[in-house]
């Protein structure tokens, strides 16, 4: 006996297939059309389904489209997020190691706010903090993130080899350790010396092609940066040890042409390197005051128009890269379930401050009314009031809309702040979805049944 998933999507396409998708488990079939009233009508009724159908129910089992009676969907769903948020053994420390930046983007959210290093007792207290609350089941995860990280180079390599040390001693999981940088300052030294102590995963943002980046992402002293940058990619490519390193291109709507432009440069030159990577997201807001950032404002994508220019220059990016890589190290645009929309819903995630102050969500950064507890020398965190805001979820708030809503694997609600400010946290909706499902078929990306969890 089985009762169809609450949580599948089937799409007829133009080239006479049906695409079976489920949010759930992020299964995704294409079958031919031929096939779609068989499979339409066990769907429906997977009671009468007779001998010859055996097949395909299995099929349909094994994608999450078919359910036992007694599964609840929703309590699963539940249950990946509650794990994920109460899960000790992965404890996640964001450190700022250095507040200040060389850069002087005109909308970044820490820009101007506090510029600090983060002082040596605060490596320390994190330190302690770790030995008190890890064990042999551990997983240490530590994102270096400001500010500018590489600003404090030498202290960011020295308590790396500290906690890569405790950890060895312990026998414990190496730490995963990963970057966000502005790439300035990424020299192929740096960059060697930090894949020595362990950090491999980098992400490095441009702001759409040259002229627009130089615009928006100039140093201090108002100098271009987009060459510099480029050219510490270009020699990175030599450092042998394995590493990954993520492009972030943020775009507004008016650039088009130039983002084609720029992922073609991407592939001729990284094309081959499957250790970088490129990715796409529209710029939504500025929030600056300053003249000539805000006379772009009228270039600004709305949400629809975003997600569609991003699914677009996502799937341009696979098709020339497809060029160079085997389909396995393509990056897959179909959505997939997630635990939590980010890793400030994790009870264990914490952003540390350069001052020892902690904060649960990064544009909060440097805002100091905003801080959700400190970290004391003896590495114990307390807790401040507004920490508490943090831990309601869609679940314990019983948000109907999302509750009821069919895309709720793939977001789990959405980015919690939004939903504390008491603004919409919908970054999908189903039109989109189906739209990205289409696309991927048209590139016969996943035609074949593909399950994440069930
Ligand atoms: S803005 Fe939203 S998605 Fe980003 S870190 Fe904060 S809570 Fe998470
Ligand atoms: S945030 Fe929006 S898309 Fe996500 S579950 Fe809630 S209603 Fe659905």
């Amino acid at each position: 006996m089985f009762k169809p998933s609450k949580y599948n999507f089937l799409i007829e396409t133009s080239d006479n297939h049906l695409l079976l998708y489920n949010s759930r488990t992020s299964a995704f079939a294409a079958v031919p059309l031929e096939f779609s009233g068989d499979i339409q009508y066990l769907l429906t009724n997977p009671s009468r389904g007779t001998e010859k159908d055996e097949e395909i129910i299995k099929n349909l089992e094994t994608g999450g489209f078919l359910i036992k009676p007694d599964i609840d969907e929703l309590r699963k769903i539940r249950k990946v997020y509650d794990d994920y948020k109460n899960d000790g053994k992965k404890v996640i420390l964001t450190m700022l190691a250095s507040e200040a930046c060389n850069f002087n983007c005109p909308y970044c959210f820490t820009y101007d706010k506090r510029g600090l290093n983060m002082t040596p007792w605060v490596y320390d207290a994190a330190l302690k903090y770790l030995q008190k609350s890890i064990n042999k089941d551990s997983q240490i995860k530590i994102n270096w993130f400001g500010g500018e990280p590489t600003l404090a180079h030498d202290n960011i390599i020295s308590f790396s080899n500290r906690l890569n040390q405790l950890t060895s001693e312990r026998k414990l999981k190496k730490p995963i350790y990963t970057m966000v940088t502005n790439g300035y300052l990424m020299t192929v030294d740096k960059f060697e010396s930090y894949v020595e102590a362990g950090i491999k995963n980098f992400q490095i943002t441009l702001d759409g092609p040259e002229s627009f980046h130089n615009k928006t992402r100039s140093l201090s002293n108002g100098r271009e940066t987009f060459q510099t940058i480029w050219n510490n990619l270009v020699t990175i490519k030599s450092v042998k040890p394995n590493f990954e390193m993520s492009i972030r291109v943020n775009f507004l709507a008016n650039m088009r042409q130039e983002i084609y432009d720029l992922t073609n440069k991407f592939a001729s030159v990284f094309g081959a390197d499957e250790r970088f990577g490129i990715y796409f997201r529209p710029v939504y807001n500025f929030e600056t005051n300053r003249q000539d950032i805000c006379a772009m404002k009228d270039s600004i994508c709305s949400m629809a128009e975003g997600l569609q220019m991003q699914l677009e220059y996502d799937l341009h990016a696979m098709e020339v890269l497809s060029k160079y890589r085997k389909k396995s190290a393509m990056p897959n645009p179909i959505p997939r379930a997630i635990p939590a929309w980010c890793e400030t819903e994790k009870q264990s995630s914490w952003i540390i401050g350069a001052d020892g102050l902690l904060f649960k969500c990064d544009t909060y950064v440097g805002r100091k009314e905003q801080a959700a507890g400190k970290i004391n020398m003896d590495g114990e965190i307390e807790r401040f009031q507004g920490a508490y805001k943090w831990d309601t979820d869609i679940y314990t708030a019983k948000i109907e809309n999302c509750i009821k809503c069919k895309l709720l694997p793939l977001c789990q609600g959405g980015c919690p702040r939004l939903r504390m400010e008491g603004k919409k946290s919908c970054h999908l909706n189903e039109p989109y979805l189906k739209e990205i499902l289409l696309k991927a078929h048209a590139t016969h990306m996943n035609p074949q049944l593909n399950v994440a969890y069930n």
